[in-house]
């Protein structure tokens, strides 16, 4: 009886120390895990990073200043030249070639949901800010691109156009560049690019053959809902498009 009972007391001791060392192992265990753990939000119009194990120490990824900074676009032609002198020295007609001009027929009734550059044909394209990531390409000359359209009777659908060979670009805004009518893309799919990459070059590939029209750069912007917007109106930095740029980067090892 005695014996039983100090034994009892021996197997609970140990059971409790095997608890114990094995939670302390565990313990070390999960935090080694949460070191590797990096979270990305959005504070105050900032990008920042946090690690659980250090909540205090963020480490700022991106402001809006430095967005304003850094990330304001430049020519797609890395010629130096602003935005309003692009316009005056490539467009050649700015009631067809800006964006918003009347497209299509009567039937079918859309806008032009892009910017006609008129450069010489096989003119290098670079991407607009110094940081990007290639969200679609396509080395299809007649590649095809859903676009909306209206009935008569304002009764709204959608067609197929050729685009052909195309780049598009996601910058940190949230934003991204398509730019169509290529002759030669030279970037893969989920390519990380910069100022210096060369991602194509101006041609005549999708349905500029059929438009009568010289080679050019048709260049668009789209915003996280891939809505596109007149390249005039000044770019801002969103919380939501932010995001919508994280879900696309790749962060620490695969
Ligand atoms: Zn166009």
């Amino acid at each position: 009886m005695k014996i039983s009972a100090s034994l009892i007391r021996a197997v609970i001791v140990i059971i409790l120390l095997i608890i114990i060392v094995s939670d302390f192992f565990y313990i070390k265990f999960l935090k080694k895990k949460m070191d590797n753990i990096t979270i990305l939000t959005c504070e105050a119009d900032s990008m920042i990073a946090v690690n659980p194990l250090s909540f205090k120490e963020p480490k700022v990824l991106f402001t809006s200043e430095f967005i304003d900074v850094f990330y304001h676009y430049e020519s797609p032609f890395k010629d130096g030249k602003s935005f309003n002198e692009l316009i005056k020295e490539y467009i050649r007609n700015r009631w067809a070639d800006h964006y918003g001009c009347g497209r299509g027929t009567r039937e079918r009734k859309r806008i032009h949901e892009g910017i006609d550059f008129f450069v010489p044909e096989n003119t290098p394209v670079y991407p607009l800010t110094n940081f990007g990531i290639v969200t679609e390409v396509s080395d299809n000359p007649h590649y095809l691109i859903k676009v909306e359209y209206e009935k008569p009777g304002g009764i709204k659908d959608s067609t197929k156009i050729e685009y052909g060979k195309l780049v598009r670009i996601l910058y940190p805004e949230g934003i991204e560049s398509v730019y169509v009518h290529l002759n030669e893309v030279f970037v893969k799919l989920n390519q990380t690019v910069d100022r210096n990459t060369v991602v194509g070059l101006t041609g005549l590939t999708g349905n500029i053959r059929n438009s009568g029209k010289p080679s050019h750069l048709h260049m668009e912007l789209r915003d996280s809902e891939n809505r596109s917007f007149d390249p005039r109106n000044r770019l801002r930095f969103e919380q939501n498009s932010a995001e919508y740029f994280i879900e696309h980067i790749n962060i620490g090892d695969e």
